[in-house]
């Protein structure tokens, strides 16, 4: 089965939504397709407080909501299924959805997302928004004058111990190697910060709390004839062990970076293919928030719309 459309939009988080949004007012009849989380990232965040528009926060699955019957409002054809080809090598490109569904897009815009990595215990399953988080600047907020824990040795988990510095009493970094990653300058930032502990050489083996985190069981330079086993008394426990870039699809024609993010032309959405935008997270190593993705997606529309009209595609 093969259909053809001229704005094709992959993914189903702000970026995504606010693109298809954008697009279907700009008649291009998008057709969106949401993947295997439909609303992406946020829906899996309770309360979203830093969406301006809503002075009172929304929670994350209704904000998505929201932009979805947004874009349904003016037309954009919203579908379940998830990409498992491409062929980018001339326009208009093909795209295979489920292993049978080719859709020829004149445009496309690749709005997948990335995907925070866990560590993989049970326990991060099972308090999931009862004080596991991925995301310091999200859910931070909720943890003024508490104590949490930020597991990562990199810029990522750097920044965040730094950030929640600012708002928790107390945040124990919590690093498998007996150095910092980071760069000079964040490293500098988290040693010099009474507030931040640093525990080297320790690793998280599981999370403990009635209904919701209460501390964490650690083990100190695991398998060695010192090994030790430590408790922390925590609020909240977040992962800042890097993300994933959902691009392995598209890999074969668009560039990216080492990690996986596509790159773009700065400034823009543009990737190295005419007609193919990145926007929102899978594009974004460094903001990775719900309104720079926002942001990213209406810039995506637009220069879909102007790549279509210049090259008189009706
Ligand atoms: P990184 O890959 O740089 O760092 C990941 C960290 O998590 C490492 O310290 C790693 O440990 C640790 N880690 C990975 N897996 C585990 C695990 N299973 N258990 C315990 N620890 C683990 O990711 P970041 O997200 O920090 O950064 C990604 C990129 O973005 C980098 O290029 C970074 O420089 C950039 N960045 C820049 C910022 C800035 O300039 N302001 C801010 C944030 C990110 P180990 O060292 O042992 O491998």
């Amino acid at each position: 089965m093969s259909e053809k459309v001229r704005c094709l939009i992959i993914g189903s988080g702000p970026a995504g939504y606010t693109a298809a949004i954008y697009a279907s007012r700009a008649n291009l009849s998008p057709v969106l397709y949401e993947g295997l989380q439909p609303g992406g990232q946020l829906t899996t965040t309770n309360e979203v407080e830093n969406f301006p528009g809503y002075p009172q926060g929304i929670t994350g699955p209704e904000l998505m909501e929201d932009l979805k019957k947004q874009a349904e409002r003016f037309g954009a054809d919203i579908r379940f299924g998830m990409v498992t080809a491409t062929d980018l090598s001339v326009a208009p490109y093909k795209v295979t959805v489920d292993g049978e569904t080719v859709i020829e897009a004149e445009t496309l815009i690749i709005s997948t997302g990335a995907t925070a990595k866990y560590l993989g215990l049970p326990d991060e399953q099972k308090y999931a928004g009862s004080g596991v988080s991925a995301c310091a600047t999200c859910d931070g907020f909720f943890y003024r004058k508490r104590k949490v824990a930020v597991v990562g040795g990199g810029d990522t988990a750097c920044e965040e111990a730094t950030y929640l510095a600012g708002l928790a009493d107390k945040v124990f970094l919590i690093v498998r190697k007996s150095f910092l990653r980071a760069s000079k300058i964040m490293q500098e930032r988290v040693l010099s910060n009474p507030k931040i502990e640093v525990l080297f050489e320790h690793e998280t083996i599981g999370l403990t709390g009635n209904m919701v985190v209460e501390g964490a069981d650690l083990v100190k330079r695991r398998g060695q004839a010192d090994e030790e086993k430590v408790h922390i008394e925590i609020d909240g426990f977040f992962l800042a062990i890097g993300h994933k870039p959902n691009s392995d699809v598209f890999k074969p024609w668009i560039e990216t970076d080492e990690v996986g993010y596509i790159k773009t032309i700065p400034g823009t959405p543009r990737t190295n293919i005419p007609g193919v935008f990145a926007a929102g997270d899978v594009a974004d190593p460094h903001y990775r928030q719900a309104i720079t993705a926002a942001g990213s997606g209406c810039q995506a529309a637009i220069e879909a719309e102007r790549y279509l009209s210049e090259k008189g595609v009706s």
